[in-house]
């Protein structure tokens, strides 16, 4: 269901690893993880299996994120609308007040494209299961 999509390694050696995710598959789980289903926090948790024992870096600071697994933002892949990414958070971006850090996120993801394409990027937020994000035209 998922696989490492891209990497980069900081002074520290903690990677940032961002996974692929089927779309439809994880916002299904989601939603089934909002309710408290023991079997779907089991299940959206391993996720990360395959980075087990790996320093992984948080994706708005770059600090090796302590927890295992790591707290994580789910958001749609632009560059493919059958796919999500889900990328891991330090406890203290986790913590941050939930507009603040999805604001942060979509800087990042905004960085992300400008250095890859060299153009702007349009970023709309939607709940899960909705539109997440838009190239702008
Ligand atoms: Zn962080």
């Amino acid at each position: 269901m998922s696989q490492p999509r891209r990497t980069r390694y900081n002074s520290a050696m903690a990677e940032l690893v961002l996974l692929s995710l089927a779309r439809a598959e994880i916002a299904k789980l989601h939603r089934t993880v909002l309710t408290g289903d023991r079997d779907a926090v089991a299940a959206i948790e391993a996720v990360w299996d395959d980075y087990r024992g790996r320093a992984l870096a948080c994706f708005l600071c770059d600090r090796e994120v302590s927890e295992f697994p790591p707290f994580a933002v789910i958001f749609g892949d632009i560059a493919d609308p059958a796919k999500a990414v889900a990328a891991p958070l330090c406890p203290d971006c986790r913590d941050m007040p939930q507009m603040l850090r999805w604001n942060r996120c979509i800087k990042m993801l905004k960085a992300m494209h400008k250095a890859r394409t060299g153009r702007d990027l349009h970023y709309v937020l939607a709940p899960p299961g909705r539109s997440y994000g838009r190239r702008k035209r």
